[in-house]
């Protein structure tokens, strides 16, 4: 690759989390002179305040299950006390090593690292300030061909008296200890996910949120079987409330909710959204345009208004998932870098929520297929084979979404045990346009859950006639 020797490097990346990562090593890997800024966390949000050490928790929080569930097959076993500062340190321990994989897989492909808060000078020109990651470390004046801002989110905590009493995702992961008595705010991902956390571990947990069902977006009977699941997970649910304050009492947090209840604990976790981080950066030095709240305006190439400088991931408020940004930043350096035009299906972008038992989506919801033209949807709810011993009521529910006319397969929706894990295949289905008669035409494997994906023989009803 020819290279320019009139800026410092061919690219430089702000923010070292999955998507800067891996379109800074993708293109150093091109031959390009890559330099990344960073001034947190090497890894960025995923490993160091979210989807890694979630998961963590979430598996944390499933043992004292396990445990109850082995009484009915034979077992007499009991759990002992659960230590969160155990937790914690095992957990800070893994992401310390996460943070050294992240490092030394830039140094070896080649990529220099710049630690501290970054700002544009100019289009091409930026300075770092140093951060709390080096707080000695001087600062640089560096100079790019290309600038790819990848800077990600940070939660919104909704503006209501008291709101900085409350926590958001970022402090939860290092709490001292754990909250006996928890109020979750909203039910997105964060708020389920974290709701199942707490009460698999042992707290007393409160859930609030505005709509009628948690989980907006995702498919209805979904959403009416995660209401039950949360509900025999020993969550209390405040459907349809807002919270309107919170204030202190002794040392008790008490939100008050705008149907007039009071919720009275330790903690209260706001996971009310999360928001593009994209301030202080001296956009204004530039042409880049932002949103009003925050979100950096990209073409199809991820290209700016400032011809040269990229964003990618959450501070495009595209879709904000980890392998999303991952791709993102793929495409973008073997755009740059080796002419190369790499496809993903993003249309086709599976999600999941790690509740206990998680859900898993790819493709469309009924509602969304319904809008679109007729559908037919077959459904099967069922008990797993575990809960037929364990006793527990637990109920798994499947879901596919056929378009009439083509029989394409366009939905799969599905909460019950190794959701997640089953929807990644199911994904590279639907990614491929397979139609319902080629999951007709695939053996089973028996016994599982999964095996019911492809015995669905009776349509439970058609849907948008
Ligand atoms: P979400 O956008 O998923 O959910 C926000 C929640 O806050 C919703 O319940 C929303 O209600 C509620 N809310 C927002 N504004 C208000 C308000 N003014 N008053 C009352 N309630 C309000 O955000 P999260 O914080 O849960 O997660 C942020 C993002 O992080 C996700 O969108 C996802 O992209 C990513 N993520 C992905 C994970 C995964 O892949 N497993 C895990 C965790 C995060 P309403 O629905 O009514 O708007």
């Amino acid at each position: 690759m020819p290279q320019d020797t009139s800026y410092d490097v061919d690219l430089l990346v702000i923010g070292a989390g999955s998507g800067g990562v891996r379109c800074a090593r993708i293109a150093a890997g091109h031959g390009a002179k890559v330099a990344v800024v960073e001034g947190r966390h090497w890894g960025g949000t995923c490993v160091n305040l979210g989807c890694v050490p979630k998961k963590l928790m979430v598996q944390a929080s499933e043992y004292g299950d396990y445990v109850e569930d082995s009484h009915g097959f034979g077992w007499d076993t009991q759990a002992g006390a659960f230590h969160w500062d155990r937790l914690i340190a095992a957990k800070d321990k893994e992401i310390s090593r996460l943070n050294g994989i992240y490092v030394s897989m830039l140094e070896k492909s080649g990529v220099r690292l710049l630690t501290g808060f970054a700002r544009f000078e100019d289009a091409h020109t930026v300075v770092t300030t140093p951060t709390e990651l080096a707080p000695n470390a001087e600062p640089e004046r560096i100079t790019a061909r290309h600038i790819v801002i990848a800077t990600g989110s940070t939660p919104t905590k909704l503006d209501i008296v008291g709101a900085d009493l409350a926590i958001t995702s970022d402090e939860v992961f290092g709490l001292p200890e754990m909250p006996r008595r928890v109020c979750v705010i909203g039910s997105g991902y964060i708020g389920v996910e974290f709701a199942g956390i707490f009460a698999g571990l042992g707290a007393s947990v409160e859930l609030v949120y505005r709509q009628p069902l948690p989980l907006r977006g995702f498919d209805e009977d979904l959403r009416v079987a995660l209401h039950e699941a949360i509900g025999q997970r020993g969550v209390t649910q405040h459907e349809k409330a807002s919270p309107t304050r919170i204030r202190r009492e002794g040392s008790d947090l008490v939100v008050t909710l705008d149907n007039g209840t009071e919720v009275t604990v330790d903690c209260v976790l706001m996971a009310t959204g999360r928001h593009p981080k994209s301030g202080r950066l001296g956009l204004e030095n530039t042409r880049v345009r932002r949103t009003e709240e925050g979100r950096i305006e990209v073409d199809r190439h991820f290209e700016t208004a400032e011809p040269g400088v990229f964003a990618i991931g959450d501070v495009t408020n595209h879709l904000n998932l980890t392998p999303v940004a991952i791709a993102e930043g793929h495409i973008l350096a073997d755009r740059l870098f080796a002419d190369r035009a790499r496809a993903w299906s993003f249309e086709t972008t599976p999600k999941a929520v790690f509740f206990t038992p998680p859900l898993a989506s790819v493709g469309l919801t009924e509602a969304e297929a319904a809008e679109q033209g007729t559908v037919d949807i077959y459904v099967s709810k069922f008990r797993p084979m575990r809960h037929t011993l364990s006793g527990r009521e637990r109920r798994t529910v499947m879901k596919l979404v056929v378009d009439q006319a083509t029989q394409k397969v366009i939905g799969v929706h599905m909460i019950g045990e190794d959701a997640p894990e089953l929807m990644q295949g199911l994904a590279i289905a639907v990614t491929a346009g397979l139609h319902k008669a080629d999951f007709d035409r695939t053996i089973g494997i028996h016994p599982t859950s999964g095996e019911e994906f492809v015995t669905m023989r009776t349509r439970t009803r058609v849907s948008g006639d």
